[in-house]
């Protein structure tokens, strides 16, 4: 038997970090057994389905390098489809059509909740040769007797008695499929052996089986997936910060290191936090993901795309870095390659918008220092030192961090002073800012000239100040 999983999005807003887990369990099932993995878009409703939404989930899938192997299907290109199977259930009186009025399901309901049972269609026009009028639903004929019964991989036996379930409305008055009976026959035809999804849709998985039955189908394995909880306890939502994939790349983080994250809320492989995508797919066991819900933790994920901004090959990080250059209007085509940059920065930042806007200056003028560090380290006292340290530099004829070294050595010689009293005057002075990775090596990946240049800006800047204090 192939594997066929499926990720089935409502497009009705962005992925959100909980799609995406649900996305990446259901991939890793495919993966892991050479099965296949489709996409589908469930965009029946359609005043709440936006194009947008569609190109944010697939925009995100594609991102976290989510591939499908099939699709994706949208359900209103389906229609024909779902008429067919719902002609085919009235045929075999396994559907009928229901005549009641709004009004007397209103009442009937307003009954039942007075009477506290839970409100439920009470059967009147199922075995009724008198029901009719002009409008009608289409309702699916629920066994009324036993139960359904299906083994969840996460939450183990789960059974629902009949008795609990009324009859489904399949097609609306104006003969459009509902969302449960959709779901079905995709799923059917789809091949679908494994569904995974969000434990929200539990109430939906023993009226599905029935559906499925009574079409002669064959019943897919479920794994219902539980919450994502903020680190306060409540339920993910934007007022936790990101909750959007995409926001997530624009934050600064390697999809690496989201869907590593990803993979860790709710399931775990004795105390090994770090995964590497094949190591996922290989050890990634469905009855292992945990039946309670998860709390989000960003400082992990912090510490994972630190780990991934270190350990990943310097060119694939250096793909996912251009994009926050062009998105902080940094060009750096005339400066150093990023894969220069990246083994001197990783340490020092945690995301990669981070990183590209401390890396500033490696590709233009900073436009004015940092005001705590100029204040410190570009006082009348460090106006020789720069003098000296500039001379030194300027008459480099060879442009590497070991004679970039030697001639700060040389100048903090020249002055009989330690070399803090050069080093951070000339780090301001070139970085603008207190804060840089060691100095001959970040020079190194500026040019002399820039480099000289910035010094002289440094000493105008001192001399200004002393004349303006005057
Ligand atoms: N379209 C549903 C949702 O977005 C998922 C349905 C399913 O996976 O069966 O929540």
């Amino acid at each position: 038997m192939t594997v066929v999983t499926r990720f089935a999005p409502s497009p009705t807003g962005y992925l959100h970090v909980g799609g995406a887990r649900t996305a990446l369990y259901s991939w890793l099932v495919a993966k892991a057994a050479g099965g296949k993995f489709v996409l589908r878009i469930e965009d029946t409703d359609r005043e709440r389905s936006t194009q947008p939404a569609i190109d944010a989930i697939l925009e995100g899938m594609e991102w976290l390098g989510l591939n499908w192997d099939e699709g994706p299907f949208y359900q209103t290109k389906r229609f024909d489809r779902y008429q067919q199977y719902i002609d085919q259930l009235l045929a075999e009186d396994k559907a009928y059509k229901c005549y009641c009025s709004t009004e007397r399901l209103e009442q009937m309901r307003e009954e039942q909740m007075a009477n506290g049972e839970k409100p439920r269609y009470d059967g009147h026009c199922r075995d009724n040769p008198n029901a009719s009028g002009d409008r009608y639903v289409i309702r699916f004929r629920n066994p009324q007797e036993g139960s359904v019964k299906f083994n969840d991989h996460i939450r183990g036996p789960i059974e629902f008695a009949n008795t609990e379930l009324d009859d489904l409305i399949i097609a609306r008055s104006d003969g459009t499929p509902t969302y449960n009976f959709c779901v079905v026959i995709d799923d059917w035809e789809m091949g679908i052996t494994h569904v995974v999804r969000g434990e929200d849709h539990i109430n939906n998985t023993p009226r599905q089986i029935n559906i499925l039955q009574a079409l002669g189908a064959p019943v897919p394995e479920y794994a219902h997936v539980a919450m994502i909880l903020g680190d306060d306890g409540k339920k993910l939502s934007k007022r936790h910060g990101a909750v959007s994939v995409m926001q997530y790349r624009d934050d600064g983080y390697l999809p690496q290191a989201v869907l590593n994250y990803l993979v860790r809320l709710g399931w775990s492989h004795g105390d090994q936090e770090i995964f590497s995508v094949d190591e996922m797919v290989q050890l990634f066991k469905l009855d292992d993901v945990n039946k309670a819900a998860s709390a989000f933790n960003t400082e992990k994920l912090n510490w994972l795309n630190q780990h991934y901004m270190k350990s990943l090959p310097v060119a694939e990080v250096a793909s996912y870095l251009q994009w926050h250059f062009t998105d902080q209007a940094i060009d750096v085509s005339k400066g150093p390659a990023l894969e220069k940059i990246i083994p001197l920065l990783a340490d020092r930042v945690k995301t990669l918008k981070e990183m590209a806007s401390s890396a500033r200056y490696f590709y233009e003028e900073y436009e004015a220092f940092d005001e705590a560090a100029a204040k410190k380290h570009l006082r009348p006292v460090a106006r020789e030192a720069l003098e000296v340290v500039q001379d030194r530099l300027a008459s480099l004829t060879e442009w590497h961090a070991e004679a970039i070294q030697g001639a700060i050595q040389a100048a903090a010689a020249d002055l009989d002073v330690g070399m803090g009293k050069v080093g951070m005057p000339l780090r301001v002075a070139v970085t603008g800012s207190g804060n840089s990775p060691s100095l001959d090596v970040t020079l190194e990946l500026i040019e002399q000239e820039q480099v000289v240049g910035r010094i002289a800006r440094a000493i105008s800047y001192i001399m200004e100040r002393e004349q303006a204090q005057q």
